[in-house]
């Protein structure tokens, strides 16, 4: 594990995008650094001896080799009960959140929602996921199907605002787009999970 000010690693956090004064951990693999709270999973406890491999860098592989103490249990955190499934939920969030990456799923956020229909209330978006996943959230996620409808309940409310709002086209372009990207993810990480979204759009 190395701070930052070294030359060829980014300057700004992956996953929030700012440089800010608080220390950024930057990976040994690969040109990308992280707040340590932003990282997906976050380090609670200070940050990680010797050589680090960030998530972006995790193999998937390397996951699935994860054996879990106990069977996802309704009602408890996911990465109470089942770390392998938490790691992976973590890894395919950083996908997510992956700059560059066009389309970015990270502005899939019906502009206009709050003055219209959202009573003033934000749209639900991909940080409200992040937050739920990384527990910054008195809500965390469950299990796996209850973290994947997140991303359902996201491109639904989406989909649904634009469409009812022709003005917005190329927002419900820019959504269409993401969630090509985000079937193919499924498609990667969760293909047993992949008809669940057929419906969508
Ligand atoms: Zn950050
Ligand atoms: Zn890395």
């Amino acid at each position: 594990m190395k701070f930052t000010n070294v030359d060829d690693n980014e300057d700004y956090c992956s996953i929030c995008l700012d440089g800010g004064e608080e220390h950024i951990l930057c990976c040994d693999f690969c040109p990308k650094v992280f707040h340590l709270s932003c990282h997906i999973p976050p380090f609670k406890n200070g940050p990680p001896e010797g050589n680090w491999e960030c998530n972006y860098c995790t193999k998937k592989e390397q996951i699935d080799k994860i054996i879990s103490k106990f069977p996802e249990e309704e009602g408890l955190p996911l990465v109470e009960t089942n770390q392998r499934h938490y790691l992976l939920a973590c890894k395919f969030m950083m996908e997510c959140y992956k700059i560059p990456q066009i389309p970015t799923m990270r502005w899939v956020f019906p502009c206009g929602y709050m003055e219209t229909i959202g009573n003033g209330k934000m749209p639900y978006h991909l940080k409200y996921i992040y937050l739920r996943l990384s527990q910054a959230d008195p809500k965390p996620f469950p299990s796996v199907i209850t973290f994947l409808q997140a991303f359902r309940k996201m491109f639904i409310q989406a989909f649904t605002f634009y469409k009812g709002s022709p003005q917005y086209k190329n927002c419900l372009d820019h959504a269409s787009e993401c969630f090509e990207k985000f079937l193919s993810l499924v498609d990667q990480y969760y293909p047993e999970h992949r008809a669940e979204f057929n419906d969508v759009h």
